[in-house]
């Protein structure tokens, strides 16, 4: 997970051949990243949003471009239009709603609440922190997906499920066991609706690290194990319980 930042809106004109007539529209910029192409065309309260919107101003009229703005403690975060995407029997959603660029090549971008704030205090037609879902435990675990290394847990849109030939060495757990676990996990949650909550901050909770053999070998962390079972970990910062299972 990456962090969108220093956020800047400049005023261009429309296409790429600056044709006389079309209207002065304005990109949202964060660092080097063209978050939203058009401010004046994405519908931002939308859910999925398009946020990269076809320079004739329909919404729809180009494919991809779509993520969903989800709240996970105090973030928000750029889901790729996972539910969406996973409609149909073919792959027209798939292509459709396919996230922009830079989620689709860096994984699940966030914004700081306190940034996200002040976006929505410019009135550039971002929607209040307090209208935006909360992210869901299946959700959580399509980021996860999305996010972890060498495809660990196959590949979107396919259920997730661990590689298990890579996976060397659980820390904390015997490796089996580990993986049993986290398969359990995932096959019981991935069409959880409820959102995530967070952890009481008197639980402890201990990183469940994975060590994967590939050329370059390295670990994967994306759950934590407190006293009651597995608790989902994004991004090391955002800790959060999924169910209360046992
Ligand atoms: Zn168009």
């Amino acid at each position: 997970m990456w962090r969108l930042q220093d956020f800047n809106a400049r005023q261009v004109r429309l296409g790429p051949e600056l044709e006389p007539g079309l209207p002065t529209v304005t990109p949202l910029d964060a660092g080097d990243v063209e978050v939203v192409n058009a401010l004046e065309l994405a519908e931002l309260a939308d859910d999925p949003v398009q946020l990269w919107v076809c320079p004739c101003g329909n919404v729809g009229c180009e494919p991809g471009g779509w993520a969903c703005f989800r709240r996970a403690g105090e973030r928000v975060l750029l889901l790729p239009a996972f539910s969406t995407m996973l409609k149909g029997d073919d792959d027209f959603h798939l292509t459709e709603y396919r996230p922009p660029a830079y989620i689709a090549k860096r994984g699940v971008p966030y914004i700081e609440m306190r940034d996200y704030r002040s976006l929505v205090s410019l009135d550039l037609g971002f929607p209040p922190a307090t209208v935006i879902k909360p992210l869901c435990v299946a959700e959580a675990i399509r980021v996860m997906q999305w996010e972890a290394p060498m495809r660990l847990l196959d590949r979107f849109p396919d259920a997730p499920g661990c590689e298990r030939d890579v996976m060397l060495a659980a820390e904390g757990l015997d490796l089996d066991d580990a993986l049993d676990r986290v398969d359990e996990f995932l096959a019981r949650h991935l069409d959880d609706p409820r959102p995530l909550a967070p952890l009481e901050s008197s639980e402890e909770v201990s990183p469940l690290t994975f060590y994967i053999d590939m050329r370059d070998p390295c670990e994967w962390t994306a759950f934590g194990l407190c006293e009651d079972g597995l608790v989902v970990l994004l991004d090391g910062a955002i800790l959060m319980r999924a169910t209360d299972e046992s």
